[in-house]
Order: structure tokens, then sequence, then C-alpha cells
């Protein structure tokens, strides 16, 4: 069957061999310095604060590539919004974006001594995180005075799984940290790469965070996708946008790819003609105009990638995978 000239078949694009990438969930009370954090690692353009409405699924925060690795940093709500109290809110969200990272960074403000509500936090990712690498960032160590090093070091030492004294175990690990003074973040970065495992990159090099309509319009076209293929391909089916650009104040150019595990799957995707594949572009345009209220020139390509979906865990985190 020959290919309809819409769509271009790619492969992924190589990471190199070795690369890391994962997810790492930034977790700490109000006012320890998270934000600031990510606005030191990620850069000043990271949109902190997302247009998207405020749903239960784990947001990013921020996407951190380096040519050997790719950071995914995410969080939830309840956790980063600054002044919210401990409460129901963000118990929910921290038992949901800890078991789903790869690595927790654990941010507490080492100009004080922990208190309940880091151990509060403390005590959740231990019961969360299982055996997860834990990093527990001191922050704020320019304004630590010399004489409440020891005795800060060790009461936060304390907030890990064997409360003796002494460094915490593996697979906690800690270090000092100045967010406003950037001191040890390099450092904070290769500790967190070292944590991480071998992966390919998740999103193209320069994004550095996702965006509420880059989130709808990939969900739209999955579910379009998967209401067309639920009898053959339900399980192996992923959506990447690879462009969203807002070309005038009426009309956003979308560009996405549908991925799936095999040329079969391909095949069954873009259908006779191409038929299937424009059934479900238009299906899934008429959706995200509705969302976005305004127009969409919507392009669709599909790739395969071998065995995309081997890691279920990673697809679910993304949001991508489909599990009927
Ligand atoms: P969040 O609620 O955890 O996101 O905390 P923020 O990033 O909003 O920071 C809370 C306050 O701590 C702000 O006034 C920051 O400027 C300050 N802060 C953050 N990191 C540092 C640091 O490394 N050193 C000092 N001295 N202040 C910091
Ligand atoms: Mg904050």
């Amino acid at each position: 069957m020959p290919e309809p000239e819409v769509l271009s078949l790619v492969e992924f694009e190589d990471t190199p061999p070795g690369h890391r990438s994962g997810f790492v969930a930034v977790v700490g009370k109000p006012n320890v310095g998270k934000s600031t954090l990510m606005n030191a690692l990620l850069g000043e353009k990271v949109a902190i604060v997302s247009k998207k409405p405020q749903t239960t699924r784990t947001q990013i925060r921020g996407i951190l590539t380096r040519p050997d690795a790719q950071i995914v940093f995410v969080d939830t709500p309840g956790i980063h919004k600054p002044r919210h109290r401990l409460g129901q809110a963000m118990v929910q969200a921290a038992i949901q974006s800890i078991p789903d990272a790869d690595v927790v960074l654990f941010v507490v403000d080492s100009t004080e001594a922990p208190d309940a509500g880091d151990r509060h936090i403390a005590r959740l990712v231990r019961e969360r995180g299982e055996d997860r690498p834990v990093i527990l960032a001191l922050n704020k160590m320019d304004r630590l005075r010399p004489d409440q090093v020891k005795a800060h070091t060790e009461a936060h030492w304390a907030l890990a799984p064997t409360p003796e004294g002494g460094a915490p175990p593996e697979p906690w690990d800690w270090m000092m940290i100045s967010a406003t003074q950037i001191v040890n973040l390099d450092k904070l970065v290769d500790r967190i790469v070292a944590h991480l495992p071998e992966g390919p990159r998740y999103y193209p090099p320069d994004q550095i965070t996702d965006q509420g309509e880059r989130d709808i319009a990939a969900e739209s076209i999955r579910e379009q996708a998967l209401r067309h293929l639920r009898q053959e391909v339900p399980h192996a089916v992923a959506v990447v946008i690879e462009e969203h650009e807002e070309r005038s104040a009426t009309l956003d150019y979308i560009a996405a790819t549908i991925v799936v595990e095999k040329d079969s799957q391909k095949g069954i995707l873009i259908g006779k003609g191409g038929r299937t594949l424009r059934q479900i572009g238009a299906d899934a345009r008429h959706e995200i105009e509705r969302i976005l209220g305004k127009q969409v020139y919507l392009e669709l390509q599909v790739k395969v990638r071998k065995n995309w979906r081997e890691d279920e865990r990673e697809l679910r985190r993304l949001g991508y995978a489909s599990e009927q």
C-alpha cells in the first residue's frame, strides 16, 4: 500500500550510548526554595505557573537536557504552591508524584531545624518512595551560620530512614546547596543524573517545560486514535506534540506524531489510503478547537518505534499509555 504523501515516517532520533533519563519528583515544604532552585537549574524561561487548570495529574515543572542526560522535574500543585499549608491536598499530591519518580529531590531549608512539616514529607518519601534514591538538598547554605552547621545537618540527616546519626544510608544522599548563590548546583545535577536509569530523551532538547495546550492536543489525538483502533491496537499508541505554534489570535498550528510499536500497527492506524488517520485528525482537530476556542491546523505523522511501550510505567507517567 503506497503511503499517502502527508504522512512521513521518521525514525526516532538516536540518543548517545549510555544516555540517561528519568523523572525527578521535587518535594519540600513551602518556602524552602523549590521554585528558586528550579529557576536556577533550568533558566529563567521556565514557566512555573502553567496556564493549565489544575488537574490531579503530575505536572512537569521543567526539563533539563544535557548531551548525556535528560531530567524531567515533576511536582504537583499541592506541593509547590506557596503558602499552602500541609494538609490533605499535599498528602495526595505527594502520594501521586513520588512512586512514579526515578529520583526524589527533597528540598529543605538548612537554616532552620527540621520541623513537623519536614518530618511529614520525609515519612511520605520513605513510605511511598520505597527504595527510590532520595537526594536531600539542604538549601540556603549561604545563610547557614557556622555554629548551625553540625546541629542542622545532623537533624536533617535524621529525616532519612535510619536516624541513628551519621550520614543517611543509601539510597539517601544529601548535599548542601544555595539556589540563590548558585552553589553546588552542577554537582546536584551530576548526582541526580548518576541515579537515573539509562534511557532516551522524552522531549526535544530545546523544550524546557510542557504547556497546557500541548497536553490538550496530545490527549485529544490519543483519545481519537484509541477510539478508532480500540479493536486492533489499543495499547501501543503514544502521541508526541512536535510543534505547537500560535499563528494568529484565531489560528494555532500543531504538528503531532503518533508513535506505534510495529509496522503492522502503523498500517492499521493509517488505514486504506490514509482514511483512518485523516478521520482521527479531523475528530481530534474538532475537539482541540472546541477546547482552545480557536481554529487549529493539525498535521499528523506516524512513526514506528520498536518496543515503545516496553516500559509501561514510563509511558503512564507521560500520560501516553493506555491500559484498558
Ligand atoms: P518554594 O516555596 O519552596 O518554592 O520557595 P521559593 O523558591 O519561593 O523561595 C522562598 C524564599 O527563599 C524566597 O524568598 C527565596 O528568595 C529564598 N531562597 C531560596 N533559595 C535560597 C537560597 O539558596 N539562599 C537564600 N538566602 N534564600 C533562598
Ligand atoms: Mg514555589
